[in-house]
């Protein structure tokens, strides 16, 4: 019989995750370097006392692309969940992004709405600071953005790209008040770390392995053990490697129980 084909993914992210399940089902023998001693980068869930958490920030997973939400779908339930964002400036709270009905309510109402009428017809794309008052004007900018933006990201709006804000920040008039348009919007039920994990399942993982590009095998065969075990961690807790269910149990039980919490929350 043929080897399988080979190939190495470097990073067991969302990114990496995917390109393994999609590799994998292609018939590839995929193996995953991460340097972290878990995987999920980014998006990875924690759990304390069965309460789950984002140690790198909380992710809302929206697509528009119903085959992302197929496949997505295919690897954990979602719950329905749509963010919605409102900021208070003083004593007022408005929705974010802001909505023109909302605004008239703000003391300085007359200034932003003379401001509002004579915006430019394309947005001014010079860099953050006029892409938002060309959009907004200078007093809902003043009021609304421009110190959440130097909080956020420790700089002057002046020196952040125009793209940064295209789409950050918006003026709306339709009365939609969810953060995401996209049609499909959720959080997966048991956190994305399952959801990682579930893509990963056809796939060799290495943590705590760093791998740079010059320590990658040649060959496109299977990989001598001997290489398997040089760019694995052996000592620390959790190091795992498997290949087609060859391990011990399956994918939950390959994991060190603290990754790996399949239990419902709600
Ligand atoms: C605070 C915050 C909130 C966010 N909110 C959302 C949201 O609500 N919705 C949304 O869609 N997106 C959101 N994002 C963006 C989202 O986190 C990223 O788009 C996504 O997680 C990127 O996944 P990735 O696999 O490409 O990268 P990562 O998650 O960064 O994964 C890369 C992995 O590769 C590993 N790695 C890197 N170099 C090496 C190496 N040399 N050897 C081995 N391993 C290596 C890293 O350890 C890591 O595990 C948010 C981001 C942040 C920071």
């Amino acid at each position: 019989m043929n080897s399988p084909k080979s190939c190495v993914i470097v990073g067991a992210g969302l990114t990496g995750a995917t390109a393994a399940c999609e590799l994998a089902r292609q018939g590839f023998r995929v193996r995953v370097y991460e340097r972290a001693d878990v995987i999920g980068g980014h998006v990875r869930t924690e759990w304390l006392r069965g309460i789950p958490y984002e140690p790198h920030g909380a992710h809302i997973f929206h697509t528009d692309d119903t085959a992302v939400w197929n496949l997505v779908s295919k690897y954990t339930d979602f719950v329905p969940y749509q963010h919605r964002v409102t900021i208070r400036v003083r004593s007022h709270q408005l929705s974010w992004p802001l909505q023109r009905s909302e605004l008239s309510r703000l003391e300085e109402w007359p200034q932003v709405e003379r401001e509002l009428s004579s915006l430019p017809p394309e947005p001014d794309t010079t860099n953050f600071a006029t892409y938002c008052r060309s959009l907004m004007g200078q007093t809902l900018y003043d009021l609304c953005v421009r110190n959440y933006t130097m909080k956020q990201w420790g700089r002057a709006p002046e020196e952040l790209s125009a793209s940064v804000a295209v789409n950050r920040v918006e003026l709306r008039d339709d009365d939609y008040r969810g953060l995401f348009r996209d049609r499909h919007q959720g959080w997966p039920e048991r956190g994305y770390t399952d959801l990682v994990e579930n893509l990963l399942d056809s796939a060799e993982i290495h943590l705590g392995s760093r791998s740079p590009a010059t320590t990658w095998p040649r060959s496109r065969g299977p990989a001598s053990p001997s290489w398997s075990r040089r760019h694995s961690t052996t000592s620390s807790a959790v190091n795992w490697a498997r290949w087609n269910g060859a391990g011990s149990g399956s994918s939950a039980s390959s994991f060190p129980a603290s990754h790996s919490p399949r239990r419902r929350w709600w």
